[in-house]
C-alpha cells in the first residue's frame, strides 16, 4: 500500500517536474518568426522580427512617403505582436498595412512614413533601421548608433531576425551585421563564428568569434540568468545522484554485516536470513514514515559511516552535504534563475522595454505599477525616451532620483533627456552626480557632449580625456559612431543587470522548483524542510561514527572471504584474518605441509578471481572503484563525476529550452562540462584501480 503510494508519487513528481519544466520553457521559449505562436509574447520577440528583415533594402532615397514594404511588414509583425499579447486586432496599426501583400513580399504598398501614423508611435529604433539608406552597413551603423542613445546596447531581436533572413546579402555580412548590433548576444557570436568558419575562410577569426561569443555570456542578462540556471541545475543533479550513489553502494557494502551484527541482539543461533530480515524491517521504516528514497538513504548512510573507516565517514560526510546542498539551495537558485523571468510580468515587461520595443499590454503594465515598483518606472521611463516622449521620460527619471531610487544608469539617462530637452544646466549637474558614483565612461562621453553642445571648450577637452583614460576603446567606438555629425550624440545606459538578478533571487520560483524536484526522492518531511534533513543527517554521522569506534564490526577475511565476527568466536584472534587464515599463514608448524600447499594454491586462485571482479565492477558501476581499493573519497568524486557527466550529455541544450540566446553556446558549453567531467570520472579510476593494484 506505502509503496503504491510512493510509486504514484514518486511518478506524479516526475511528470509534475516535466510539465513544470514545459511551462517554464514555453514562456521562456521567443516563438520562431514565422511560427503562429499563442503563447504571451516573451522578450526576445518585442521588435518585430520582420521589422529588421533584409530582404529588400531600399537602396539611396525612396521618397518620404513610400517606404516601399519595410515599414507594413514592421508594422504587421508590430500588430501580430499585439494581438499575440493581447488576443484582439490592433486597430491602429495595421492601416494600409494590412496582409494584401503576396506571400513573396512582391507588391509594394503605399504607406505614410511610421511616425506620421495614427495609434501608438513606432519605436525610434524601428524608424531608424526603416529609413532609406545608401548601403546595408550605414543602415546598420545608423541602427546602432540610435540603439547606443536609446540604451538598447544588445539589440538582440534585430540580431535574430538578420539571422533568420535569407536574402541577397550574405550569410558572413548579415552575421557580421548581426554582432554589430547585439554585441552582447552569445547566438550572434556563435553564427559569426559559423559563418566565418564556412564562408570567411579564417579559423582563427572563427575561433575568437567562439570566445567572444562566451564573453559575451556574462553581459547578457538572459543568457547569463539561463546559463546560471542551467548549469546550477546540471550541479544539483550531480551533487544529489553522486551522493545517493555513493552512500548507497558504501552502505550496501556494509549491508551483510550488519544484519549479522544486529542478530547478535536477539540470539547468536538466529539464522541469516532472519538476520537480514530484521535489518531490512529497520530500513524500512523511514519509507514507512513517508520520507521516500531520501529517508532509505539515510539509513544506508547511518550503516556506511558505523561500518567505515575514518575515510570512509569523511567520504559520507561529503556525500551527504552535497545531498543537502544540491537539493536545497544549489536547486532552488537553479529554479530561481531560470523560473524568475517569466514569473516576474514586471521584469519581463521592463526587460523587454530595455530591450526592443514593448508591446501595450507591457506598456500599460508598466504604467499601472510604475509607483510601487522602482523596475516598472525605469522600464517606463525606457518606453518613453524609445517613443519620443521626452517630457513622459523626464517626469519618470526625476522621481525616481526624488525617491532615490537612482543609480549611475538612471542619472545618466535623466541627463541625457534633459540635455535633449535644452536644460543644460541640470544636465551638465546630474552628469556630474553620475560621474561622481562611477567612473564610467559613458558618462563622461555624455557630459563631454554636454560641454561641446554648451561651448565649454575647456571642460570639454579635460573630460574627453579623462574618458578616454577610463575607457579608450569604448570612447573611440562611439566618437566613430557620431562620425561627422555635430550634433550631440549621448548613450543613455541600460538597465544594471543587478537589478533584475536580485529580483530573480528573491522570487519564490526557486522554492517551487526544487520543491517539484525533491519530490519524487524525497516526498515527505525531509525533503520539505532542509533544517530536518541537515539535523537528520548530522544526528546519523555524529551517532554513527560515535558508535562505530566503540563498537567491533564484523568483516570478511582479507584471504578467504569468511565472516571474522568476534561475537560468534570470542576466542579467535581480533584482526582482518579469520582463525584458519591466521593459523595457515602465521603458524605454519600447526599445519599439515601437503594440505598447506593446497590451501594456500586455493586462496591464490580465489584472489585473482576476486580481482578480475573487482576490476568489472570498477570499471562498470561508477564510484565502486574507489570504495573498493579503500578510497572512499574518490569514490564520492567518481559518482559526483559521472552524474555530471551524464547529465550535462542529455541535457547539452540546457535544462529548458534556449530562449534565443544561447544559440550554439549552449551544446558547446554543456558538451565541454560532460568532457571535463568524463575525465574527472576516468582519473578517479585510474587512480583507484592503481591504487588497488599497489597493496
Ligand atoms: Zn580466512
Ligand atoms: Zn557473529
Amino acid at each position: 500500500m506505502k509503496g503504491t503510494h510512493g510509486l504514484a508519487v514518486r511518478r506524479a513528481g516526475w511528470i509534475g517536474l516535466i510539465a513544470l519544466l514545459w511551462a517554464l520553457a514555453a514562456f521562456a521559449q521567443a516563438p520562431e518568426p514565422t511560427a503562429p505562436a499563442v503563447e504571451p509574447l516573451p522578450a526576445a520577440a518585442i521588435i518585430p522580427p520582420a521589422a529588421f528583415a533584409v530582404d529588400e533594402v531600399p537602396e539611396l532615397a525612396a521618397p518620404p512617403e513610400v517606404t516601399e514594404e519595410q515599414a507594413p511588414r514592421g508594422m504587421r509583425s508590430e500588430g501580430e505582436a499585439e494581438r499575440r499579447s493581447n488576443g484582439q486586432a490592433p486597430a491602429s496599426f495595421a492601416q494600409g498595412a494590412e496582409g494584401e501583400r503576396s506571400p513573396s513580399g512582391q507588391e509594394p504598398a503605399v504607406v505614410s512614413t511610421p511616425a506620421q501614423l495614427p495609434g501608438p508611435p513606432v519605436s525610434l529604433l524601428e524608424q531608424a533601421w526603416l529609413a532609406p539608406s545608401a548601403d546595408f552597413d550605414a543602415r546598420v551603423a545608423r541602427t546602432r548608433r540610435t540603439a547606443l542613445e536609446l540604451g538598447a546596447w544588445s539589440l538582440d531581436p534585430a540580431a535574430r531576425s538578420l539571422a533568420a533572413g535569407d536574402s541577397g546579402i550574405g550569410a558572413l555580412a548579415r552575421s557580421a551585421a548581426a554582432v554589430e548590433l547585439a554585441p552582447d548576444l552569445p547566438a550572434a557570436h556563435m553564427r559569426l563564428a559559423h559563418a566565418l568558419w564556412l564562408q570567411g575562410g579564417s579559423p582563427m577569426a572563427a575561433i575568437r568569434a567562439v570566445v567572444a561569443a562566451f564573453q559575451a555570456i556574462g553581459r547578457h542578462l538572459e543568457a547569463s540568468l539561463w546559463f546560471a540556471g542551467s548549469g546550477l541545475y546540471l550541479l544539483a543533479i550531480a551533487l544529489v545522484s553522486g551522493g545517493l550513489l555513493a552512500v548507497t553502494l558504501t552502505g550496501l557494502s556494509g549491508l551483510l554485516h550488519a544484519a549479522h551484527d544486529l542478530g547478535h541482539l536477539f540470539s547468536r543461533t538466529m539464522p541469516d536470513f532472519a538476520r537480514c530480515a530484521g535489518l531490512a524491517a529497520l530500513l524500512m521504516v523511514p519509507l514507512a514514515l513517508g520520507e521516500g528514497a531520501l529517508g532509505l538513504a539515510l539509513g544506508l548512510l547511518g550503516i556506511a559511516v558505523i561500518y567505515g573507516r575514518r575515510a570512509q565517514r569523511l567520504a559520507m560526510l561529503l556525500a551527504a552535504a552535497g545531498i543537502g546542498l544540491g537539493a536545497y539551495p544549489v536547486m532552488r537558485y537553479a529554479g530561481a534563475a531560470l523560473a524568475a523571468f517569466p514569473e516576474d510580468p514586471v521584469a519581463e515587461a521592463a526587460y523587454a522595454a530595455a530591450h526592443g520595443v514593448s508591446t501595450p499590454v507591457e506598456v500599460e503594465r508598466l504604467s499601472t505599477l510604475a509607483d510601487s515598483d522602482a523596475l516598472a518606472a525605469r522600464g517606463l521611463a525606457i518606453h518613453a525616451r524609445r517613443s519620443g516622449d521626452l517630457g513622459g521620460a523626464d517626469a519618470l527619471y526625476q522621481r525616481l532620483i526624488e525617491t532615490g531610487a537612482g543609480d549611475v544608469a538612471a542619472l545618466n539617462n535623466a541627463a541625457n533627456v534633459r540635455l535633449d530637452l535644452g536644460h543644460m544646466d541640470r544636465a551638465i549637474e546630474l552628469y556630474t552626480r553620475a560621474a561622481s558614483r562611477q567612473e564610467s565612461p559613458v558618462v563622461l562621453f555624455n557630459l563631454a557632449q554636454a560641454y561641446g553642445r554648451a561651448f565649454q571648450v575647456e571642460d570639454l577637452n579635460r573630460t574627453i580625456a579623462h574618458a578616454q583614460r577610463v575607457g579608450g576603446e569604448l570612447i573611440a567606438q562611439l566618437t566613430a559612431l557620431q562620425g561627422t555629425d555635430t550634433a550631440a550624440f549621448v548613450v543613455d545606459m541600460p538597465l544594471p543587470p543587478s537589478m533584475f538578478w536580485f529580483r530573480a533571487l528573491r522570487s519564490h520560483a526557486g522554492s517551487d522548483v526544487a520543491q517539484e524536484f525533491r519530490a519524487p526522492f524525497a516526498p515527505g518531511r525531509l525533503g520539505r524542510d532542509p533544517l530536518a534533513f541537515a539535523a537528520a543527517a548530522a544526528a546519523v554521522l555524529v551517532l554513527g561514527s560515535g558508535f562505530g569506534r566503540r563498537f567491533d564490526p564484523s568483516c570478511w577475511c582479507k584471504r578467504c572471504g569468511d565472516r571474522v565476527c568476534p561475537r560468534c568466536d570470542p576466542q579467535g584472534v581480533a584482526g582482518a584474518l579469520c582463525d584458519g587464515c591466521n593459523k595457515l599463514f602465521f603458524a605454519p608448524e600447526k599445519t599439515d605441509r601437503v594440505l598447506r600447499a593446497r590451501r594456500v594454491n586455493e586462496l591464490r586462485a580465489r584472489e585473482e578471481r576476486v580481482d578480475r571482479a573487482h576490476t568489472i565492477v570498477s570499471l562498470l558501476v561508477p564510484g565502486a572503484a574507489g570504495l573498493l581499493a579503500e578510497r572512499p573519497v574518490s569514490g564520492w568524486l567518481g559518482a559526483l563525476c559521472s552524474a555530471l557527466g551524464v547529465a550535462a550529455f542529455v541535457w547539452h541544450e540546457g535544462v529548458v529550452p534556449d530562449p534565443l540566446v544561447a544559440g550554439a553556446t549552449a551544446p558547446v558549453a554543456f558538451f565541454g562540462v560532460a568532457a571535463v567531467a568524463a575525465v574527472g570520472y576516468a582519473f578517479a579510476v585510474w587512480t583507484s584501480l592503481a591504487a588497488r593494484r599497489q597493496r
